[in-house]
């Protein structure tokens, strides 16, 4: 569905709702006020009938007329129908002001009940109003009749409607307008959204971002959670490319010094002593590439899970023990002091020869980095799920600049110059540790030494 049609939609529902309310409060208010209206109509009536009772009482028919032409002069524009009739309900005397004509009193003689306690109406030959007459008994067995007119009620209820209706009528086009306004504002991130990935669709480029509103809503936090994945997914890219860049940069010197060999091997004399020279070199290139090669499958299906990983109880102390063995010779050769702080036996779930793999690295590049002279320590500690294992060394140490980047695959840092190594052993390092949900860490100061550690979880 399109944003437009979702504007429509949102429009629609706004307005819908505004209008359904607008409607049940105004029939509320309707009902309400023809009521109260009704009801104050009718204890008019009452309370006048029990006047002209009192009136009758006091001084009889003689004394209802001469007050109702008294009344007649001082109150002009509230007026009532008297009716004054025998027992048998035959009309005695009758009082309609002139403005009345349309209603027929003279029906209410033909009525075989009085309606004492309840309202009889005479409808109007000329509109939709009608008398509404009140009786009572009178003392001597009379019955006595006021009537008022719903006319009064009737027009003001019209003119509400009227009023209801030249309010209501802008006030929905208002509504109208403003849901439109108000969903265009609210569906402007998700616009831009769809054109955004329509962008990254047709242009391939992601580093295009959508401007946050800031305020602090679903919508904003959508809008930022794409923006943080469209960065993750630049970062991605870019660091793919690059190592497709470093790939074929580092393969190209390889190739061509095996292809050098090759060359001259054949150009050379029929000589097979320095054919099997040639072909031993080229074998050894051709196994730099392989290594190469495979550290980088290593490291891909590390870092996107699919590293097989033989988990098993190992003695991570037992391991530390033989790889310091193995690396006490070149430790020895190059004139670095190699000590392994013992500790007692820790064990941990983990794959032996990736875990083997990473100490071997982070040993090789402690001594590999540091001066004759200086020394590297290997110590191992435990609590009760981690287990961390640090070397120190004191060797060269990492620019600042450079620590974010080492654990990258194929960056070699300011100080590798002249030290030999392909910038993966770190890169494999981080993807295997993380693969095992454990933590790599590194703490570095140019010209005093390194600390790289790692900290696995007891069982992972
Ligand atoms: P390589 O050692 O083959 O260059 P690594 O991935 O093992 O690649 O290391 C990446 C970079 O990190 C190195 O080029 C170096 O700059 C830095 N580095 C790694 N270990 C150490 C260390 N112990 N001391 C100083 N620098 C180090």
């Amino acid at each position: 569905m399109s944003s437009k049609s979702l504007n429509l939609r949102f429009t629609a529902v706004f307005t819908g709702i505004f209008i359904l309310g607008a409607i049940l409060l105004s029939t509320a208010t309707y009902v309400i006020l023809e009521n109260s209206m009704r009801r104050d109509d009718y204890s008019e009536a009452r309370s006048r009938l029990l006047e002209f009772w009192a009136t009758y009482r006091t001084g009889g028919l003689n004394l209802v007329r001469s007050e109702l032409s008294f009344e007649r002069m001082v109150m002009e524009d509230r007026l009532y129908m008297v009716r004054i009739a025998g027992a048998g309900n035959n009309t005695l005397f009758v009082f309609l002001p002139a403005q009345w004509v349309s209603y027929n009193p003279g029906r209410l003689e033909t009525l075989s009940y009085i309606g004492e306690g309840s309202i009889i109406r005479l409808p109007s030959r000329e509109d939709r109003s009608a008398l509404e007459v009140s009786s009572l008994r009178l003392p001597d067995g009379n019955i006595l009749q006021v009537g008022m007119s719903s006319k009064r009620r009737i027009e003001a209820l019209a003119r509400f409607r009227r009023i209801y209706l030249l309010v209501f009528l802008p006030l929905s086009g208002l509504s109208l307008l403003g849901g439109f306004l108000f969903s265009t504002r609210s569906l402007k991130p998700i616009r831009q959204l769809i054109d955004v990935t329509r962008t990254i669709i047709d242009t391939g480029r992601t580093n295009t971002r959508i401007p946050v509103r800031g305020s602090g809503d679903e919508l904003d936090e959508l809008v930022t959670l794409f923006n943080k994945a469209l960065s993750r997914i630049d970062t991605l890219i870019t660091g793919m490319r690059q190592s497709l860049d470093n790939v074929a940069h580092d393969l190209r010197t390889p190739m061509t010094r095996l292809r050098g060999t090759a060359e001259i091997a054949m150009q050379g004399v029929d000589d097979l002593p320095s054919f099997r020279a040639a072909l031993s070199s080229c074998m050894e290139e051709s196994d730099k590439m392989l290594a190469m090669l495979s550290t980088l499958m290593d490291i891909s299906e590390a870092e996107t899970g699919v590293m097989r990983l033989d988990r098993k109880l190992i003695s991570l102390t037992g391991i530390l023990t033989d790889i310091a063995d193995l690396y006490s010779y070149t430790a020895e050769e190059k004139g670095v002091k190699l000590t392994l702080q013992k500790a007692e036996e820790i064990r941990v779930t983990a794959d032996l020869n990736r875990i083997r793999q990473v100490i071997a690295n982070l040993l090789d590049n402690a001594i590999k980095y540091t001066e004759p002279g200086g020394s590297v320590q290997v110590s191992v500690l435990a609590d009760e799920d981690r287990v961390r294992v640090e070397i120190q060394d004191t060797g060269s140490g990492i620019p600042a600049e450079d620590i974010p980047r080492i654990w990258e695959r194929l960056y070699r840092g300011a100080n590798s110059h002249s030290i030999p190594g392909q910038g993966l052993g770190l890169g494999l390092v981080r993807a295997i540790i993380q693969a095992h949900n454990g933590e790599v860490n590194v703490r570095s100061e140019s010209g005093k030494g390194s600390i790289f550690s790692f900290s696995l979880p007891v069982r992972s």
